[in-house]
């Protein structure tokens, strides 16, 4: 008898403990299975950006870039190429990056970049002093129109409707406005630094009033190296930081056109501006869009079409462009 009643104890005990495994077994699933539709809910999963053609490409001389497209797939939603966002990213002054990026509903991004690099030959500034003028600025915007290219202007004083509206139109179609001053008048405004900065400064807001810009790049009437200033021992010396460290940066030229003086014909600005090109350098050329400069207006297209042919960029000169300098010379 007692050894059948032990028996029947022990057979409950592993009874009781096969039902508690089994009702273990069951709970951890069932918390299993909810775990796994809880999952299932929750997109974590990111969209894919896959980049048609080349990841990294050259681009040579004044080749522009241009996109070859890509495609964004999303795991739920499907395409969602129409929301890639695309964002230019400066690495140096030889490459740059594009970056793709996309974000699907519940948050999750994906990104994809592709690397542009430049081989530069050379860059070529184009700058025009002593305009705006109705004879010249025009034909000047026109050529530079017509090849896509975009310049300086360092302009003096406009003073009616026509001369003003070529200045908004330089600014409209990308170029520089840049401050030659209001006056061109060597023996006033090198009389003392104040009234050079009131010439400056008095620039600086009609230009403002015209087109929204507060233009702070800057050329002196003769360069920064004139001693047509000698009158004023040392203004030179003491104006170049004098206005450095009122917030303008000053650009000088290495390309002299010699438009204003020299040169008799297109011919010879042509030449002159040609044979004066460094090719792997910065170019910064000096012209003049003064009225009736014709040499210069038929000279521009095919100075143009010799950068464009040698591998030159053109590009507009700004506040981030190295200056080119003189040596100061009063
Ligand atoms: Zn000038």
């Amino acid at each position: 008898m007692k050894s059948r009643k032990k028996i029947i104890i022990i057979s409950s005990m592993i009874a009781a403990f096969v039902i508690t495994g089994i009702i273990v077994i069951m709970v951890t699933n069932r918390t299993k299975t909810k775990e796994v539709f809880a999952e299932k809910t929750e997109d974590v999963i990111p969209p894919v950006i896959t980049l048609k053609g080349k990841k990294e490409i050259i681009l040579k001389g004044s080749e522009e870039y241009k996109e070859d497209g890509y495609s964004a797939i999303d795991n739920v939603e499907g395409s969602i190429v129409d929301r890639v966002c695309r964002t230019k990213q400066i690495v140096s002054e030889k490459e740059y990056k594009i970056i793709y990026s996309v974000k699907d509903k519940s948050g999750n991004m994906a990104t994809a970049e592709r690397i542009i690099h430049l081989e530069k030959e050379g860059t070529i500034y184009l700058t025009f002093d002593d305009g705006p003028s109705e004879s010249s600025t025009p034909k000047i915007l026109d050529i530079l129109k017509k090849h896509n290219i975009k310049a300086t202007f360092f302009i003096l004083n406009y003073s009616d409707q026509a001369t003003e509206n070529l200045v908004k139109r330089e600014v409209a179609e990308g170029h520089t406005v840049g401050i030659h001053g209001y006056s061109h008048d060597y023996k006033k405004i090198y009389k003392s630094e104040k009234a050079y900065m009131e010439n400056l400064n008095k620039l600086q807001n009609k230009i403002y009033q015209s087109t929204g810009i507060k233009s702070t790049i800057t050329r002196f009437p003769g360069g920064s190296s004139n001693t047509i200033s000698d009158f004023n021992p040392g203004i030179m010396t003491k104006l170049s930081k004098k206005i450095q460290k009122e917030g303008y940066t000053y650009f000088d030229w290495n390309v002299d056109s010699d438009d204003a003086v020299g040169a008799k014909n297109a011919k010879e600005v042509y030449n002159n501006v040609t044979r004066g090109l460094y090719k792997k350098g910065r170019n910064v050329v000096l012209m003049h869009d003064f009225a009736g400069n014709k040499k210069t207006i038929n000279a521009l297209e095919k100075i143009i079409e010799y950068g464009k042919k040698n591998g030159y960029r053109f590009e507009t000169i700004t506040t981030d462009t190295p200056a080119i300098r003189h040596d100061i010379n009063n």
